[in-house]
């Protein structure tokens, strides 16, 4: 165990492991509804953490400055971690279109 992980890379590896804990406690849960959870739980985080300062003119809080710009960056962020998630592709994934 390292003695001082990246904040970052603790978060996104002890929300794993929540998740895994959590369908531990709950052998019959649908991993589903805890996943979603995780999520709803993230992005209420996400977006406590982006609420711009009181400056309106600020720079550092213009890509998130109202609601509308929150969602796009939320959304930018989303899709990005999705396709570099190692999930993003399965083996079942349906085809559509090819000969
Ligand atoms: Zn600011």
């Amino acid at each position: 165990m390292e003695e001082h992980p990246d904040p970052y890379d603790e978060a996104a590896r002890e929300a794993v492991e929540l998740a895994n804990q959590i369908a531990d406690r709950h052998q019959d849960a649908d991993l589903w509804d805890i996943s979603d959870g995780l999520l709803m739980g993230a992005i209420h985080y996400w977006l406590y953490s982006r609420q711009p300062c009181e400056d309106p003119m600020c720079e550092e809080c213009e890509p998130v400055s109202n609601s509308d710009q929150r969602l796009v960056e939320l959304l930018r962020l989303v899709e990005h971690f999705a396709r570099e998630s190692e999930y993003f592709h399965s083996a079942n994934d349906v085809s559509i279109g090819r000969a």
